[in-house]
């Protein structure tokens, strides 16, 4: 069988809280075309300038658990105090059309995220230090002093969870973690199985009719 039920590829980010996720993950946004931000659904207050329906999708506690009962996530979890969440059918039909999307989210829900779609390419950002960390939470300037702590003492229990990636990007130079989350997505679309789902008619008429056994 050539076809699969997805032509698009899954990738999973994943960071502690100011290891610069959303700051690499737009950038790659802006510069690679066919690649989506899949828009999660979260209980958390929106931060200034936070746009509903452009950064997050801003619910209550009560929809959410409703939805989540539903079984409207791909995957759900609870992180710092509040729920986030990632609709299921968006990301399907997305990648039902050949788009790549990407899911900006965090360890739990990347584990749940794997069990679904084996082959999503998981990639963990790290800080090159907690002390760069923590200036960059501050520098930042969107979050409560008491909100920085708590996303502080969080990180070591995200990090943890790093070896579950298979692609670790230590965002130092920003330049050069860019490339790098740029390389990961070139070469996960260069895979036999993305390549045989985009260009079947190229595959058939070449004579290439199996899917590698890995
Ligand atoms: P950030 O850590 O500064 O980017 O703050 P956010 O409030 O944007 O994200 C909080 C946490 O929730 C991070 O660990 C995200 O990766 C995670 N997160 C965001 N969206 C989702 C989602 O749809 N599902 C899951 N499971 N986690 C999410
Ligand atoms: P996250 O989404 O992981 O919470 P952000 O993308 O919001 O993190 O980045 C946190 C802060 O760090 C932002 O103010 C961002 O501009 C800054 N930042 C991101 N990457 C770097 C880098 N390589 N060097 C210095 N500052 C950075
Ligand atoms: P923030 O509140 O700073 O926007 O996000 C905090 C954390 O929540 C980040 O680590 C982010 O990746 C994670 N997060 C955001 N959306 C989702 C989501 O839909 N699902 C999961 N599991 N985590 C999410």
């Amino acid at each position: 069988m050539l076809t699969t039920a997805f032509s698009g590829s899954l990738f999973i980010v994943a960071a502690p809280s100011g290891a610069g996720k959303s700051t690499l993950v737009n950038a790659l946004l802006a510069q690679e075309p066919g690649i989506k931000l899949s828009i999660s659904t979260t209980t958390r207050q929106p931060r200034p300038g936070e746009q509903d329906g452009v950064h997050y999708h801003f619910t209550t506690a009560e929809d959410f658990t409703a939805r989540a009962d539903r079984g409207e996530f791909l995957e759900w979890a609870e992180v710092h105090g509040n729920f986030y969440g990632t609709s299921r059918l968006t990301v399907e039909q997305e990648m039902k059309n050949g788009t790549d999307i990407l899911l900006e989210i965090d360890w739990q829900g990347a584990r749940q995220v794997k069990k679904q779609f084996p082959h999503a390419s998981g990639i963990f950002i790290l800080p090159p230090s907690i002390a760069a960390l923590e200036e960059r939470l501050h520098k930042r300037g969107t979050d409560e002093p008491h909100i920085i702590t708590r996303r502080l003492l969080a990180a070591g229990g995200e990090i943890a969870h790093a070896p579950d990636f298979e692609y670790v990007i230590i965002n130092e130079e920003f330049n050069v973690a860019l490339s790098e989350l740029q390389s990961i997505v070139k070469a996960t679309r260069s895979r036999f199985a993305q390549q045989a789902a985009r260009n079947t008619s190229l595959f058939a008429q070449l004579g290439i009719h199996a899917l590698p056994q890995t």
